[in-house]
C-alpha cells in the first residue's frame, strides 16, 4: 500500500494523531495553512468524495462529529473554522485517500478559489 494516509493510519510512518476511532483518525498537517490545520480522514482507504458510495456516505457525518469536537478542543469553536474537502485534480487533491480539513485559527481569506 503506497498511500501515505494509510501508512500513517498502520503507524508506519508518524503522525501526529489528536483522535481516533474504529472508522475516524485525526492529525495534524504537515505544512499548516493556519494555526489550526488538521486532517479528519476515514480509516477505510476511499480514494475521494466522487468513490463515496452509498453505504459509506455516513463516515461524512462521523468526520463532520470529529472535527466539531476537535475545533472545540482547539479553541476555535467560537472564533469560527473551516471544513475543506478536495476532489479531484482540478479541486486541488495531491494525497487520494479522502480528508477533510480543519482550518482555523485565523481570519481565513473569503476567497473559496
Ligand atoms: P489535499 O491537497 O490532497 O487536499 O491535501 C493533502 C494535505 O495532506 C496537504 O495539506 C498536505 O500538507 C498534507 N500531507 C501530505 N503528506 C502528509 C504527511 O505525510 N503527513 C501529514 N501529517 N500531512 C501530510
Ligand atoms: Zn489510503
Amino acid at each position: 500500500m503506497d498511500c501515505i494516509f494509510c501508512q500513517i493510519i498502520a503507524g508506519k510512518i508518524p503522525g501526529e494523531i489528536l483522535y481516533q476511532d474504529e472508522e475516524v483518525i485525526a492529525f495534524r498537517d504537515i505544512h499548516p495553512m493556519a494555526p489550526t490545520h488538521l486532517l479528519i480522514i476515514p480509516k477505510k482507504h476511499i480514494p475521494s468524495l466522487t468513490h463515496l458510495s452509498e453505504t459509506d456516505l455516513p463516515v461524512i457525518g462521523s468526520m463532520v462529529e470529529v472535527a466539531n469536537r476537535l475545533a472545540e478542543e482547539e479553541g476555535i469553536s467560537e472564533t469560527g473554522y473551516r471544513l475543506v474537502v478536495n476532489c479531484g485534480e482540478e479541486g486541488g487533491q495531491l494525497v487520494h485517500h479522502l480528508h477533510m480539513h480543519l482550518l482555523g485559527g485565523r481570519r481565513l481569506s473569503n476567497e473559496l478559489g
